[in-house]
């Protein structure tokens, strides 16, 4: 869990490899820059109303990618003054994509996410997950180190799907809004909630339980903790008919 002594509130991992940083603004949001230390390369996620803090802490870092969870607008606000800062490729699930504020000519280059095509920066990477339900595009971002020392990382996005390393390696997952502590996030529908349990069942609960689970507004949790919960929720027959605030208690 975060070690939130004497560091900085917003830094809540610092390892050999990686820092994560969170800047919380808007809706409560959480936005990340994670950061790798050997190359001061970055990946920003989801992009909050008022985003300065994240801005000025990502000047510092040489940004190669803006992730976004999901195309709800309290993770979107800020993202035209993020962009407009970094101008750098833009990942977000393919069905989310309408969501994008501002004319579609003016946007970066998109990353192509779906085929779950690694985003590199220096010796890490992000793995992005399509886990439907939240909303059509919802996707988790897995982070992991890199395959090997590939030249190609440094350039950017490198494609690549199965290096059984990188997904051994994944210590955090940024789940935006389908994962949360002590539930999933909201659903439309009790055919959305049933996706949302789909992929939350399917991409999350199957990584190691020291997985930490960084969601898209509030406190973190991990994969053991979530697995705890949902097997209460699982055990109890699903009413056909719940959707919406969901908890698994
Ligand atoms: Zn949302």
């Amino acid at each position: 869990m975060p070690d939130r002594g004497e560091t900085p509130v917003s830094t809540i991992f610092t390892g050999e490899r990686w820092s994560i940083q969170r800047f919380v603004s808007g809706f409560a949001n959480n936005a990340f820059l994670i950061t790798c230390i050997r190359t001061g390369k970055s990946v920003i996620v989801d992009t909050p109303a008022n985003p300065d803090e994240l801005i000025a802490a990502a000047r510092a870092t040489s940004v190669g990618a803006v992730l976004i969870t999901h195309g709800h607008q309290d993770h979107l606000e800020g993202f035209a003054a993020v962009i407009g800062e970094f101008n750098v490729p833009v990942g977000i699930g393919a069905d989310d994509r309408g969501s994008l504020p501002g004319p579609v000519q003016k946007l970066p280059e998109l990353l192509d996410i779906a085929t779950g095509n690694l985003i590199g920066a220096g010796d890490i990477t992000l793995r992005p997950v399509a886990t439907p339900g939240h909303t059509p595009g919802s996707t988790c971002f897995m982070l992991g180190l890199s395959p090997g020392p590939d030249a190609a990382l440094e350039s950017g996005t490198v494609s690549g799907t199965s290096d059984p390393r990188s997904t051994n390696a994944i210590s955090h997952v940024f789940t935006g809004d389908t994962l949360f502590p002590g539930g999933p996030g909201r659903s439309g529908s009790p055919q959305a909630l049933k996706q949302m349990l789909d992929s939350i069942k399917t991409h999350i609960l199957t990584l190691p339980d020291s997985t930490v689970v960084l969601p898209g507004h509030g406190e973190f949790t991990t994969v053991g903790a979530s697995r705890r919960e949902h097997a209460a929720f699982a055990a109890r027959p699903l009413d056909p008919d719940l959707s919406g605030d969901v908890t698994w208690a």
